[in-house]
C-alpha cells in the first residue's frame, strides 16, 4: 500500500506557515486513513511543542487530533502548514510507545494512527464534528420550510452538531449548510467531539481540623441537643474525606454544610474518584509460599539474566504463576514497573486474587470488560506511577508503565495473543520483544506447550529456557508434595463403533464420569466446535483427505452443494469428494462433528440427576456469565461441564478429576498449518484441569485416529516429541519459523467480483516478484476462504510465504475491502 502525502491548500482561517519556520514536527493525525507515515506541520514559535503531545492540525478542510512523534529541522514536504494548537501541555506518550506504534505500522501495515491510538488513553481519540451554530443578529427566515426548521432549531438549541440537527429536522445536506452561510443566516465550522473517556468527580467533605478536635466539638454539640446532626457529620468525617452523598444519608443539608464550614470544621471539595475494577475484589492474607527448588532456580536464573527474553516451559500445576509472582516482587523491590499478560479468557477472578493478594496496592487490571471510565482511570493510574504492576490481556501490554523491567506473558502459545480485528493486527509476542528491546526489560514467555516457534528459538539460543518438570500439589496443611501428571487414556472410536457403541461417549469415558458423580467429584466433556462438520473423515479406518501440496486437510467446499468437492484452502486444489473412503474402501466417509448442544444433550441423557452445565462461546458472550461458573464450579453445583476451548484455561478446581475429549479429530484436521500444534496444545492444557490436588486425574481422548502425533504426544505428555514431530513439518512445508505467513481477504457482495479482484491482486504481486528476479515469497491461491461467505460478502484469499512477504505487499495498492494479516496465528 502507498498513500500520498496530502499537499493541501492552507486553511483560510490560519496564516500560511513560512518555509523559514525553524522547526517542524511529524504529526502522526487522526485522519480515518491509513496514512502509514506522519505528517509534516510547522511548529509556531509561539506553541511550546514537545514530542508525544497532543495537538491539533489543519488536514483538508478540517482540524483533526494528532500526536507529535519527531520534531524536526527540516520538513518532509515544501508546502507546510502550522499547527493549530496545542491539546494538552503534558505529553501523553513517551518515546518508547511511538517507536512501538512505528514498528507496528511498518510491520503489520497497519495505519500508523491505529498504531498509535493502542497506547493513548481509552477514549482518548476525539473525532471531528460538523457543528452549526446560529449568528448574533439573525436575518428574516427564509421562505424555504427546510431553511426554516433548520434555522428554528439552531435558534432555540444554539450550537450543535450536524447529527443532532439531522436527527431533529430530517435530511440537511451540506450544500444547503453552505447556501444558509453564505447568505448569512449560520455559520458552520469543523469542531472536535469531546472525549468520551473522562475522569469523574465526587463532592467531598474535608476535615479541616484534626480528628480529636471534631470529635470534642461533636460532644459539645450533643451535649447540647442529643440528636444533633452536625455532631454526626463531624464524627463520620473526623475518619478520612466524607463524601457528600454520604453525608446526606446522615441527614445532612446544605445548611448544615454552611455553617460547618463557615465554623472552620469542614470545606466542600470535588474529588476525583477511581473506578477501580481491582476494588471488587476483596483479597486475603498473603500465603507464605516457600519456592520449590525448581520454581527457586528458575526465578533466580531469570533474575540473573536481566534484559533478556526468556522460556519458562513448566508443565500445567508446575507452579509458572509463583515464579512470576517472585519475580514482579523482584522488580517492584527495585523501583521498577511489570506487565503480566494472561490470554483474555484465562484472566479469570481467580488470576487477579493471586496477584491482588501479593500486589494489590499497586495492581492494575486492564481488560475489555471494564467500563470506559474504569479503563480511563486504571491507565491514569498507571501513568501517574500509583500503579506499577499491570495485569490485563494482549492490549495491556501498551500501558504506561514507568521504568518497565518485566514483561510476562503467561500462556504465550495462545491465539488469543494475537490481535484480529481492528487493525494493527498484532502479535503480543512479537510487541513485547520489541518493547523489550526498546526497553531493556526482562521478557518472560511462559506455557506447559510452548508454540514451536519460541521453543526453537530457545532451542538456538537466541532465548533462555527454563524448565519446571514437576507438578507441585499443595495439600490443605499448606505442605507441598509432587504432583502426579493426570493419566492419559485414548480411546479408539473405530473400536468402540466395532464393539456396538454406537453413541458419543466412549465406555471408559462414560464409566468414569460415573465414578465421579458417585464420588461427589467433577467432570469436564470437552467439544472441540471450531470447524465441525467441515471436515471429513472415515469412521472405519480415520482416514482424512490431506491436500498434496499444502500437507493440511482439505475441507468440504460448502459453495457446491449439489457435487461435494473437496477442496484445499490454502492453494485451492480441489477434486470429488469420493463415495466410499480412498483408503479402506468403507462405506463410513463422512463429514464429521458434533456441537456442544448436543453432546449437553447426550450428557443429560447418559448421566440422569447429574448437574450439567454448558459452556461456550455462546454463554460466555454475557458479561459476568464466566465468573458465575467459575463460583458455580468452585461451590461444586455443577457436576459436569461441557464446554469448547476456552474452559480449558486456568481453571484450579480441586474436585475436577475427569476430562474427556469427545471429539479429538475435529481439531486434527483444521485445514491450517498450525492445526497440529494446535490440537497437541488443547488436548494438554484440558488435560492440565484434571487432578490438580490430592485425587488423581483421568482424561480420555476419543479419536479415530489414535496413532496421530499430537494424540500420542500429549498422552505421554511429551511436548519434546511432539515438538520433533511439529518442527519437522514446518521445514518440510516452509510454514514459520522456517518462512513467515502473510494473508490478503478480499470481501465482495458478488462472487465473480471478489475471485476477479483476488485474481488480479494475485497476478500483479507475481508481476511484481518475478520482475525483480526473485522466487520468494510463494503466492498461494487465490483461494476460498475457510470461512467463505461472511455477512453475505464472499471472501477470497491470497496466502505468501516467504521470507518478508510483508515487503511486497508494501508495494502494492489495496482498496477498502482487503484485509492484510502478516504472521496470522491461523489462515482459517
Ligand atoms: P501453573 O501456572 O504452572 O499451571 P500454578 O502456579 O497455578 O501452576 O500452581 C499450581 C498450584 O500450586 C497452585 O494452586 C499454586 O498456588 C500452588 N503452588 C505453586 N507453587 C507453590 C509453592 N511453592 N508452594 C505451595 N504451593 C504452590
Ligand atoms: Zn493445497
Amino acid at each position: 500500500m502507498r498513500y500520498d502525502r496530502p499537499v493541501s491548500a492552507p486553511l483560510t482561517s490560519l496564516p500560511a506557515a513560512r518555509a523559514h519556520a525553524l522547526r517542524f514536527a511529524a504529526v502522526a493525525v487522526n485522519a480515518g486513513q491509513p496514512a502509514r507515515t506522519p505528517f509534516s506541520y510547522a511548529v509556531p514559535p509561539e506553541l511550546d511543542v514537545r514530542v508525544g503531545q497532543a495537538v491539533f492540525v489543519p488536514f483538508g478542510s478540517r482540524i483533526l487530533q494528532g500526536i507529535v512523534l519527531a520534531l524536526e529541522t527540516t520538513p518532509e514536504v515544501e508546502d507546510v502548514r502550522p499547527i493549530a494548537a496545542v491539546a494538552d501541555p503534558e505529553p501523553v506518550l513517551d518515546e518508547t510507545h511511538i517507536g512501538v506504534a512505528r514498528w507496528l505500522s511498518e510491520t503489520y501495515l497497519a495505519p500508523l494512527w491505529d498504531c498509535i491510538a493502542v497506547s493513548l488513553p481509552p477514549g482518548y481519540g476525539q473525532k471531528s464534528v460538523t457543528m452549526v451554530s446560529p449568528v448574533d443578529v439573525p436575518l428574516l427566515l427564509p421562505i424555504d420550510p427546510v431553511d426554516q426548521r433548520i434555522l428554528q432549531h439552531i435558534a432555540a438549541h444554539g450550537r450543535v452538531t450536524l447529527d443532532a440537527l439531522r436527527e431533529a429536522v430530517g435530511t440537511v445536506t451540506m450544500a444547503r449548510l453552505q447556501r444558509l452561510q453564505l447568505g448569512g443566516h449560520l455559520t458552520v465550522a469543523q469542531g472536535l467531539a469531546s472525549p468520551s473517556g473522562k475522569p469523574r468527580f465526587t463532592r467531598m467533605l474535608e476535615a479541616l481540623r484534626s480528628a480529636p478536635e471534631l470529635e470534642a466539638h461533636a460532644s459539645a454539640l450533643e451535649a447540647a441537643r442529643p440528636q444533633s446532626i452536625e455532631a454526626r457529620i463531624l464524627r463520620a468525617a473526623a475518619g478520612g474525606n466524607l463524601p457528600l452523598g454520604e453525608a446526606r444519608a446522615l441527614g445532612a443539608t446544605p445548611a448544615h454544610v454552611r455553617h460547618l464550614e463557615e465554623g472552620g470544621w469542614l470545606r466542600a471539595t470535588e474529588v476525583q474518584v477511581e473506578r477501580n475494577p481491582v476494588d471488587a475484589y476483596t483479597f486475603g492474607e498473603l500465603p507464605a509460599l516457600v519456592l520449590s527448588s525448581d520454581q527457586q532456580a528458575a526465578a533466580d536464573a531469570i533474575a540473573a539474566n536481566p534484559g533478556r527474553t526468556h522460556l519458562l516451559h513448566g508443565v500445567t500445576g508446575s507452579g509458572k504463576t509463583e515464579v512470576y509472582l517472585d519475580l514482579v516482587a523482584r522488580v517492584l523491590a527495585a523501583g521498577k514497573g511489570a506487565i503480566v499478560l494472561v490470554p483474555e479468557i484465562a484472566l479469570t477472578p481467580q488470576a487477579i486474587r493471586r496477584f491482588g493478594e501479593r500486589f494489590g496496592e499497586t495492581l492494575a487490571v486492564r481488560h475489555s470488560a471494564l467500563s470506559g471510565g474504569e479503563a480511563y482511570d486504571q491507565w491514569y493510574r498507571i501513568q501517574r506511577g500509583e500503579a506499577r504492576l499491570v495485569l490485563g490481556s494482549r492490549s495491556a501490554l501498551f500501558s504506561p508503565v514507568k521504568d518497565l523491567g518485566l514483561v510476562v506473558l503467561d500462556e504465550e502459545h495462545e491465539w488469543s495473543y494475537k490481535q484480529v480485528e481492528p487493525q494493527p493486527r498484532y502479535h503480543a509476542r512479537a510487541a513485547a520483544e520489541q518493547l523489550r528491546q526498546l526497553t531493556g526489560a526482562t521478557l518472560v514467555l511462559g506455557s506447559a506447550t510452548p508454540d514451536v516457534t519460541t521453543y526453537q528459538r530457545s532451542e538456538a539460543g537466541s532465548i533462555l529456557r527454563h524448565e519446571l518438570v514437576e507438578r507441585i500439589n499443595p495439600a490443605s496443611d499448606g505442605s507441598t508434595a509432587t504432583g502426579t501428571m493426570p493419566s492419559i487414556s485414548v480411546i479408539d472410536m473405530r473400536e468402540e463403533l466395532k464393539n456396538g457403541n454406537r453413541t458419543v461417549f466412549g465406555f471408559a469415558l462414560k464409566r468414569a464420569v460415573d465414578k465421579a458423580l458417585v464420588a461427589g467429584e467433577q467432570s469436564i466433556l470437552f467439544v472441540n466446535r471450531r470447524g465441525s462438520a467441515r471436515f471429513t473423515l472415515c469412521r472405519d479406518c480415520g482416514y482424512v483427505p490431506v491436500c498434496p501440496s499444502c500437507d493440511v486437510a482439505m475441507g468440504l467446499d460448502l459453495a457446491e452443494p449439489i457435487q461435494a468437492r473437496l477442496r484445499c484452502h490454502h492453494c485451492g486444489r480441489s477434486r470429488r469428494l469420493e463415495e466410499r473412503c480412498p483408503k479402506c474402501g468403507g462405506n463410513r466417509y463422512r463429514p464429521f462433528g458434533v456441537g456442544t448442544q448436543r453432546i449437553e444433550q447426550e450428557a443429560r441423557t447418559h448421566f440422569p440427576g447429574a448437574r450439567v452445565a454448558r459452556w461456550d462461546s455462546d454463554v460466555s458472550r454475557h458479561k459476568g456469565s464466566h465468573e458465575a461458573i467459575v463460583a458455580a464450579l468452585e461451590r461444586r453445583e455443577i457436576d459436569i461441564l461441557v464446554g469448547t476451548q476456552m474452559l480449558a484455561k486456568g481453571l484450579d478446581l480441586p474436585a475436577m478429576t475427569v476430562v474427556g475429549v469427545v471429539d479429538a479429530d475435529v481439531g486434527l484436521s483444521l485445514p491450517d498449518f498450525s492445526a497440529h500444534e494446535r490440537t497437541f496444545q488443547v488436548l494438554s492444557q484440558v488435560a492440565g484441569r484434571a487432578g490438580r490436588r490430592e485425587k488423581a486425574g483421568s482424561v480420555f481422548i476419543q479419536t479415530y485416529d489414535p496413532e496421530a502425533p499430537p494424540i500420542v504426544c500429549a498422552a505421554d505428555h511429551d511436548y519434546r516429541s511432539f515438538f520433533e514431530h511439529e518442527i519437522a513439518h514446518r521445514r518440510r512445508a516452509g510454514y514459520p519459523p522456517f518462512g513467515r505467513l502473510a494473508r490478503l481477504l478480499f470481501h465482495h457482495g458478488n462472487d465473480e467480483h471478489a475471485l476477479q479482484e483476488a485474481a488480479r491482486v494475485a497476478t500483479d504481486l507475481r508481476l511484481r516478484r518475478d520482475t525483480a528476479g526473485r522466487a520468494d515469497p510463494d503466492i498461494l491461491g487465490p483461494s476460498r476462504a475457510f470461512i467463505p461467505r461472511l455477512r453475505g460478502d464472499y471472501r477470497w484469499q491470497i496466502v505468501l510465504r516467504g521470507r518478508n512477504p510483508g515487503a511486497l505487499i508494501g508495494s502494492v495498492r489495496l482498496g477498502e475491502r482487503w484485509s492484510v494479516d502478516v504472521d496470522p496465528a491461523t489462515l482459517l
